[in-house]
């Protein structure tokens, strides 16, 4: 307890001698003196005692109003030579930690005054560390009020003046600023501030060359100037500054920044530390409302498309309950403008957009199918699986489409129906030739050219009236039938064709059950897979033709090892009048007519069919039809979901 500072105040001299004499000289305690309560006070200020031996006979004033004025900061002893009850209660009231009479011996004071200045320096020690608590806490408090707006609150500007406004608080600053990078013009501006007059925050663009700013901003690390005034570029005084980078995916974005401008108080390691998780807390603010935005830019994107778009939409959860109808599919089903949340079934009255989503439940692929509204018009709808949302169903206007497509289709009849009359008459002559007289050589192969064109024609025409009746719905006398009778008829057809080319036709149809269908149709299904199969494929090559029953359904596949297809044109070979344009089909003759008249024949059978292929390797076309049932059922409902193909 050596060194710690007494002051005695006492009005006897010799009193304050045999203090200092027997108890504060041999202790080692510091010592002032005072004779008075002026005295006293003048040396509180000065001296700064940490225990004071306070007589109770200062003559007329009155010494306990110096306990009274100072008995919670320091520790006091009360000498007294009255043995008067009142006057010792009344000072140990007044809050003295001893009252000793007079006389006592060196030993008495000498405990005394170590007791209460053991029990001094605890309490002292006590309310640093309670102050201590106490500012960790509201510190705490700040950053963890800000942590919690950073998730909760949207609101940028909110949030960021909030990091300012802690930063300034939690570092005992007298301003504080948080600037943002501009890349543009490489320059910091304002973005929040703290206390900063409004000369200040009007013209705070700090370019990045400002030796400050710039240090922050090339080590990424925080910046601390104190002691001579720092000047920035923008003519901003302080005498402290701490600048603190903004960092976003190893990029600095910004700067935070506190300093003094009136007090010399500089900055220290604990408020860097502050600092740095409010500018970390700053950078995720700002991270989430650049997210946000993005997202909501997105979203109102997307919301313009749906809204301005001429298709219909209709999209909904895995329970069949829409999620969204866009203005066009609102208008098309007659739905009110707010059907989200109903159920599908109850908002739409069309059986075919019914229809369609309940196929996407029972088979995960894209499906597609036309759509008569009862205004006369016809949409064509693609079903697709939104993965984690449910379905979605887009629905294009194709009737003016659908209108050329019957005019077309009725001119091409007419057309071909009056051109095969003359032609037939034209082949008949061309036969007839060699029958009216010798002809040369170069004759004969005049008419052998001019016969195989005129098979070219008819094949087209008889092609396009295929077409044309297949369309039209006629010749469709639907009778049970065996598919694999149909295809070793076919193939029987073929086999010479294959033959010629070195080809192995290959059967594998074993008996099936039956199915409803046409005979003649099917044959023309079966002999174009086959024909096609052969055509495509170069000499010496192999193509299977196999059957197997799936479920409710019969597949037949014919797979070669031709020249195969492009992914391109795979999904075109079925239109109309298309053929692949490559060298290796240049020299093959062909309508383009042939896997068109293949899809509508599958189609009037309420079957599919597909082709997987690859260039170079060969090609498979897959027919799947419905086979025979006991009780006739819609094939629309019918369950794909045995059949692994591909949409
Ligand atoms: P085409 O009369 O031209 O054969 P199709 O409609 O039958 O007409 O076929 C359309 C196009 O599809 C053909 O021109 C050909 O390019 C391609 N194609 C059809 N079948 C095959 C196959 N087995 N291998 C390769 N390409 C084929």
């Amino acid at each position: 307890m050596s060194g710690n500072r007494i002051l005695i105040v006492d009005s006897n001299i010799g009193a304050r001698n045999w203090i200092i004499e027997n108890v504060a000289r041999p202790a080692g305690y510091v010592i002032a003196e005072a004779t008075n309560l002026v005295e006293a006070r003048a040396q509180l200020a000065a001296f700064q005692p940490h225990l004071i031996v306070l007589a109770l006979g200062l003559g007329s004033e009155n010494a306990p109003r110096l306990l009274h004025d100072y008995e919670a900061a320091l520790p006091i002893i009360v000498t007294t030579m009255h043995r008067s009850a009142d006057e010792v209660c009344a000072a140990q009231q007044a809050g003295a930690g001893a009252v000793l009479i007079k006389p006592f011996e060196p030993e008495e004071l000498m405990q005394a005054i170590a007791r209460l200045l053991r029990s001094s320096h605890s309490t002292r020690d006590y309310n640093a560390l309670r102050q201590q608590v106490e500012q960790q806490a509201q510190e705490f408090n700040a950053v963890y009020t800000i942590g919690k707006n950073v998730t909760a609150a949207l609101d940028i500007e909110e949030i960021l003046s909030g990091v300012v406004s802690a930063a300034v608080h939690l570092t005992h600053s007298e301003e504080g600023s948080l600037m943002l990078l501009d890349h543009d013009t490489d320059q910091l501006f304002l973005c929040a501030h703290k206390n900063l007059d409004e000369t200040t925050t009007q013209r705070l663009r700090i370019r990045v060359t400002d030796p400050l700013m710039h240090r922050v901003l090339s080590s990424q690390r925080p910046v601390m100037q104190s002691g001579n005034v720092v000047k920035l570029q923008s003519a901003f005084l302080a005498k402290a500054i701490l600048a603190v980078p903004i960092m976003a995916d190893a990029q600095v974005i910004g700067v935070l920044n506190v300093d003094n401008k009136i007090a010399a108080r500089t900055f220290h390691e604990h408020d860097v530390h502050l600092m740095t998780i409010l500018s970390d807390y700053a950078a995720i603010a700002l991270e989430n409302a650049r997210l946000y935005a993005a997202k909501e830019n997105e979203r109102q994107r997307l919301e313009t498309i749906l809204r301005d778009t001429q298709d219909a939409v209709i999209v909904t959860d895995a329970k069949q309950r829409i999620v969204l109808a866009n203005p066009a599919a609102c208008s098309a089903f007659g739905l009110n403008t707010e059907p989200h949340g109903l159920p599908l079934s109850e908002a739409v009255d069309n059986r075919a957009v019914l229809d369609l989503f309940a196929q996407g439940r029972r088979h995960p692929h894209a499906w597609h199918t036309e759509i008569q509204l009862s205004d006369g018009r016809t949409l064509r709808g693609q079903l697709s699986h939104l993965s984690g949302v449910g379905f979605g169903v887009v629905m294009q206007d194709i009737s003016q489409l659908k209108e050329l497509d019957r005019i077309k289709s009725e001119f091409i009849s007419t057309a071909s129906h009056d051109l095969r009359t003359p032609l037939t008459s034209i082949r008949g002559y061309i036969g007839l030739l060699p029958r009216v007289g010798p002809l040369n050589e170069q004759q004969q192969d005049f008419v052998v050219r001019a016969d195989r064109s005129m098979n070219n024609i008819i094949e087209l025409i008889n092609d396009l009236l295929n077409i044309s009746r297949i369309e039209a719905g006629l010749d469709w006398e639907m009778l049970p039938l065996d598919l694999h009778k149909v295809i070793e008829d076919s193939a029987a057809g073929l086999q010479q064709s294959a033959a010629e080319k070195h080809q192995m036709l290959h059967l594998n149809v074993p008996d099936a059950s039956p199915l409803l269908g046409n005979v003649q149709r099917l044959k023309q299904v079966v002999d174009n897979l086959i024909g096609n199969a052969i055509k495509y494929t170069p000499e010496g090559g192999h193509i299977d033709v196999t059957l197997s029953e799936q479920g409710n359904f019969l597949m037949l596949r014919v797979r070669d090892t031709g020249i195969g297809i492009a992914p391109a044109d795979q999904s075109r070979i079925f239109e109309k009048f298309y053929r692949v344009q490559s060298d290796q089909t240049l020299t093959i003759s062909g309508t383009g007519l042939g896997l068109s008249i293949v899809q509508a024949i599958v189609e009037k059978h309420d079957g599919r069919v597909w082709v997987e292929s690859k260039e170079g390797h060969g090609s498979t076309f897959t027919v799947l039809l419905p086979t025979c049932q006991p009780v006739p059922i819609r094939v629309r409902q019918a369950d794909y979901s045995l059949l692994a193909s591909p949409a």
